[in-house]
Formats: C-alpha cells, structure tokens, sequence
C-alpha cells in the first residue's frame, strides 16, 4: 500500500519518532499530539479499519498490551491514559490503517468527555427539582 502513510512510515519512507516495535506492530508519537502524550499503536500489517479484522484474530489483544508497556515507559500508567480506536469517518478516523491512540495529559478529547458527564449530572439534578415542584 504505497499510498498508505502508516504503512510507508512502518517501510522506514517516511520519518517518525518510534517508541516501540516489534513483529505485529509499530508505534510512535503522533505527528499531531492534542495532549503531553500521544502515540499511536500501528500493526504492520494492512489492515484498513477496526471492523476490517477478522474474527479471533489476537491483533488487538497484542495492541493492548504494547498500549500497556507504553503507558508504564512513558510514565503514565498510574496516572492514567485513554487507549481508543477510531472506527470510519463517522468515528473520526482519517487514517485507513488500524491505528489505536494512547493519549495522556490534559487533551482535548478528555476535556470533552468531563464536559458532556458533568452536563448530563447537572441536566438529571436539574430535572429532578423540576418534578419535585
Ligand atoms: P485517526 O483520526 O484515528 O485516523 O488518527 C490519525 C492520526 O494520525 C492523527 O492523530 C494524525 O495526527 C496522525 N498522523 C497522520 N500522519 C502522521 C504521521 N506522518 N506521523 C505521525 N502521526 C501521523
């Protein structure tokens, strides 16, 4: 896949700052970090999308645990990091080679998340009060 950046940059054709590879993956720093850690987690194989890997395949399985090790290198295991994978373009996918995010810090993502939780609290707390009038 000549045209496929993941895959170039998995042939060495295209730069990227590696933490970690092995035979079923590659991972390195996001070129577009949205937070103090961001890594991506890139099987060396071809594989387009997360709904493209076939049944029982242990890929993601394997992608967990390098997301792990990486956390623990990277400090931030305890801490704490979101390991996610975007699913199509409806997902927010813009890359078509399976990729899984580990993402750490203050990023825009999880600012997102605590937004909508904390609206929803204050919507249930404030349609509670409506019924007890
Ligand atoms: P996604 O939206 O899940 O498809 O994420 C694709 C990610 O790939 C984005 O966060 C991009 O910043 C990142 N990206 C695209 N090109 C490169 C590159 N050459 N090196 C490192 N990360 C890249």
């Amino acid at each position: 896949m000549n045209d496929c950046v993941f895959c170039n940059i998995i042939q060495g054709k295209i730069p990227a700052k590696k933490v970690y590879e092995d035979e079923l993956v590659v991972a390195f720093h996001d070129a577009n970090p949205t937070s103090p850690v961001h890594v991506l987690i890139v099987p060396r194989l071809h594989v387009p999308t997360f709904n493209d890997i076939p049944e029982g395949d242990p890929i993601l399985t394997h992608m967990g645990e390098v997301a792990r090790k990486i956390a623990k290198d990277l400090g931030v295991a305890e801490s704490g990091y979101r390991f996610f994978v975007n699913v199509n373009r409806g997902g927010g996918q813009v890359v078509f080679h399976l990729h899984a995010h580990v993402v750490a810090g203050n990023d825009f993502g999880t600012l997102l998340i605590k937004l909508a939780i904390g609206g929803a609290i204050l919507w249930r707390r404030l349609a509670r009060l409506g019924h007890k009038k």
